[in-house]
């Protein structure tokens, strides 16, 4: 397999991600800081993009779960392998995702951050891919909505690669 076309270049993100910025701060008030959840390793490109654009305080922390391993399929199992540093109690929470792709992942996460009693938690993720969903699981804010492909770049990785790509492309030559 190989990288194969450019899905979105560096200023079609850079664009999305500052209207998602706006869009963040529209719902959660001026005056409350909001509180970013990004999931790891995926989302730290995403992440470090997103807080510059969002005025007003911001503060964050960092989750880390189970995912493909060396593959390029869901195994379906989710598994918590870092957890926050900090309660999340009376917070507005957003969850910062790479990617929902069958949606078990942030159905997991949903499940547990609900339980810490947060003031509010929403979603917020670079890409989606709708047609392979499993779970309904609600997504407030998504960068792009893409075909059944394998992305890579922006964070997103292929066997530990190409996560440093300040693009996103796919994958060719994956099932
Ligand atoms: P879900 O639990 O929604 O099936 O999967 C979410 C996780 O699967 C994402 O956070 C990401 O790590 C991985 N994933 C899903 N689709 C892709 C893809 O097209 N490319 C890459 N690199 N990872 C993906």
């Amino acid at each position: 397999m190989k990288l194969g076309t450019t899905l979105y270049t560096e200023q079609q993100i850079a664009a999305r991600i500052a209207q998602i910025g706006a869009e963040i701060r529209r719902d959660v008030p001026v005056d409350e800081p909001v509180h970013v959840i990004a999931v790891l390793k995926g989302a730290f490109v995403f992440l470090a993009d997103l807080v510059r654009q969002i005025p007003g305080t911001v503060t964050m922390d960092f989750i880390a779960v189970s995912s493909y391993g060396a593959g390029s399929k869901s195994s379906g199992q989710v598994r918590l392998l870092k957890d926050l540093d900090r309660s999340i109690e009376g917070r507005h929470v957003i969850i910062v995702e790479d990617i929902v792709d069958t949606g078990l992942t942030l159905s997991y996460l949903h499940e547990i951050l609900w339980a810490r009693a947060p003031k509010s938690l929403r979603t917020a993720c670079l890409l989606s891919k709708p047609s392979r969903r499993k779970v309904a699981v609600p997504v407030e804010y998504t960068g792009f909505s893409i075909e059944d492909l394998f992305v890579v770049g922006y964070g997103l990785d292929y066997d530990e690669q190409y996560r440093q790509l300040p693009y996103i492309g796919v994958m060719d030559g994956i099932d």
